[in-house]
């Protein structure tokens, strides 16, 4: 179980973006990172073709390392690590190390 979720709300706490905060866009499980909403935009230079008749330049998110982000609590709105409860009916939920509260 990932303790970051696409959807989720996350905290830049190292890098050039540090600070910045932003929806988490993609997941990628097996290399441990995501890509968030606006932050380590890359430019590519897009070469003219068919499509895109003058070329041009897009920018697109790169990814980060998940340990370079904390997730927002959705309960009390801080960064905070994630910790995990399981409840009395086997359901695992993520806990905020901040307020104590559990989320899915
Ligand atoms: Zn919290």
């Amino acid at each position: 179980m990932n303790k970051i979720r696409k959807g989720d709300t996350v905290r830049v706490i190292a890098g050039n973006d540090k600070g910045k905060e932003g929806e988490v866009l993609r997941v990628f499980p097996k290399e441990q990172r995501i890509m968030v909403k606006g932050v380590k935009m890359i430019t590519r230079h897009l070469r003219p073709s068919a499509k895109h008749r003058e070329g041009g330049i897009l920018q697109q998110e790169g990814t980060i390392h998940i340990s370079n982000v904390l997730l927002v609590c959705p309960e009390c709105d801080r960064p905070t690590r994630v910790g995990f409860h399981i409840t009395e009916t086997g359901e695992k939920l993520r806990r905020c190390k901040q307020c104590g509260k559990t989320f899915d």
